[in-house]
C-alpha cells in the first residue's frame, strides 16, 4: 500500500482504490477481512481464513489500479495521491473531477467531506473537499498570485434525476442546453469564499441541508450524488477560469434496486445504474480521442459535461471498499467497475 512519498502519476485519468478498516459491529459480528492490498497499486480478494484467492471468480483476475490504499492510510495520504494534483490543473484553466465511487458505508463520505455526522463545521475539516479547498488558497496566494482571480463554491445534489441546490434550501434547480451546447444549472448558488473557513461553513451548511427532512439522512444519501464544486473566476470579466467537481456518489448497490417491490426503489434504482453507467463511459471517452460521450445518458453526466470535454480535462476516481466477508459480491462489483473505468 501506499505509506509515503510523492505521487508520480500524471495521468488524464487516476483510478485509485481505498480500503477502510473493520468496524466494530463487523468484529462483533465475526466478519472476516477479505481484502488484502500487497502493495502500492494491487488489491486481492481472498477467503478469510484459507487466503485462497478469490479473483478467480472475476474475468479480470489482475485487479490494478493506479494507486491502491489500505485502511491504515489517512485522508491527507490518500488526498496526496488523488486529488491534490487536479489542483494545480484548475488554475491553468483546466476542469477537474474527482469521484468517491463505492458501497454504501464504504468511505466515500469519509474520503470527501469529512464525518457526515459531522455536528460541527470543524469536523469538515478532515476530507477531500476540504483540503483541496485549503490548497487552492495556498496557491492563490503563492504561485499564482499574479492571476486576478476569485474563488466561488457551489453544492447541490441530484436526487432520482432531480437537481437540488444545497446552497439554496434544496430548491429544485433545471438543467438547460443552450445553442452552443453548453449545460447549465439554472440558478445554482455559486457563493464567493475567501478562506477555508468560508469553505468548511458553506460544507456544514449543505451537509445539513442535505439530509433535513428525510427520514435518515444514509438512506437518503445512499441513493443520491452530492456535487460540491470550486470555481475559479476571472476578477475582471466573471469568465469561467477553472473547475473542481468534487463527487460523493450515490451506493453503486442502489443500482441494483431495480427488482424491488416498491416502485419509488426501482425508479431510483434504475435512475442510480443509468448515471453510474453513463459515468464510466464519459471517463472513459476522455481517454480516447472522438468517442462518443454519451453525457444526455443521465443528468449527473449533463451536468458535468464541461468537465468531460476540451483539451484540459483531468479525472480521479477514488473506489471505496469494505473489508468485510458480507460486502464481498459488492466489493467485486466495485472492483470490476473501477478496472474498466480505464
Ligand atoms: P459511505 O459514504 O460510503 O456510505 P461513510 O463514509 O459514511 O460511507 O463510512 C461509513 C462509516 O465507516 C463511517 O462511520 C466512517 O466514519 C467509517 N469509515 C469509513 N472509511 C473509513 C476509514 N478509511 N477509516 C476509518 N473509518 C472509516
Ligand atoms: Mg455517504
Amino acid at each position: 500500500p501506499i505509506t509515503a512519498g510523492e505521487p508520480i502519476i500524471n495521468h488524464q485519468i487516476c483510478v485509485c482504490v481505498r480500503k477502510r478498516p473493520l468496524n466494530k459491529k463487523e468484529v462483533n459480528k465475526k466478519d472476516h477481512d477479505v481484502i488484502t492490498v500487497p502493495n502500492s497499486e494491487s488489491v486481492l480478494v481472498h477467503e478469510p481464513k484459507t487466503k485462497v484467492d478469490l479473483t478467480k471468480y472475476l474475468e479480470n483476475q489482475n485487479f490494478r489500479f493506479d494507486y491502491a490504499f489500505d485502511e491504515n492510510c489517512s485522508n491527507e495520504l490518500v488526498y496526496k495521491f488523488t486529488a491534490k494534483p487536479l489542483v494545480d490543473c484548475i488554475f491553468e484553466k483546466g476542469m477537474a473531477t474527482c469521484f468517491a465511487y463505492g458501497q454504501t458505508g464504504s468511505g466515500k463520505t469519509h474520503t470527501m467531506g469529512g464525518d457526515f455526522t459531522a455536528k460541527g463545521q470543524q469536523d469538515c475539516n478532515k476530507g477531500i473537499y476540504a483540503l483541496a479547498a485549503r490548497d487552492v488558497f495556498r496557491l492563490l496566494a503563492s504561485k499564482y498570485k499574479k492571476q486576478d482571480l476569485t474563488v466561488g463554491s457551489s453544492f447541490f445534489e441530484i436526487y432520482s434525476g432531480k437537481v437540488f441546490d444545497l446552497l439554496n434550501k434544496k430548491s429544485k434547480l433545471r438543467v438547460l442546453e443552450d445553442g452552443k451546447q453548453q449545460v447549465q444549472v439554472c440558478g445554482l448558488k455559486e457563493e464567493e469564499v475567501h478562506n477555508v473557513d468560508d469553505v468548511l461553513k458553506l460544507i456544514h451548511h449543505g451537509n445539513q441541508c442535505r439530509t433535513s427532512g428525510t427520514t435518515s439522512a444514509n438512506a437518503h444519501s445512499s441513493r443520491s450524488h452530492a456535487v460540491f464544486q470550486i470555481i475559479l473566476r476571472s476578477k475582471k470579466t466573471r469568465k469561467l477560469w477553472g473547475k473542481f467537481s468534487l463527487i460523493d456518489l450515490a451506493g453503486n448497490e442502489r443500482g441494483a434496486d431495480t427488482s424491488s417491490a416498491d416502485r419509488q426503489t426501482r425508479m431510483e434504482g434504475a435512475e442510480i445504474n443509468k448515471s453510474l453507467l453513463a459515468l464510466k463511459e464519459c471517463i472513459r471517452a476522455l481517454g480516447r480521442k472522438g468517442a462518443h460521450l454519451p453525457f444526455r445518458a443521465s443528468k449527473l453526466t449533463q451536468v458535468l459535461r464541461d468537465s468531460f470535454i476540451g483539451g484540459n480535462s483531468r479525472t480521479c476516481m477514488i473506489s471505496t471498499i469494505s473489508p468485510g466477508m458480507s460486502c464481498c459480491e459488492h466489493t467485486l462489483n466495485t472492483l470490476r467497475y473501477a478496472d474498466r473505468v480505464k
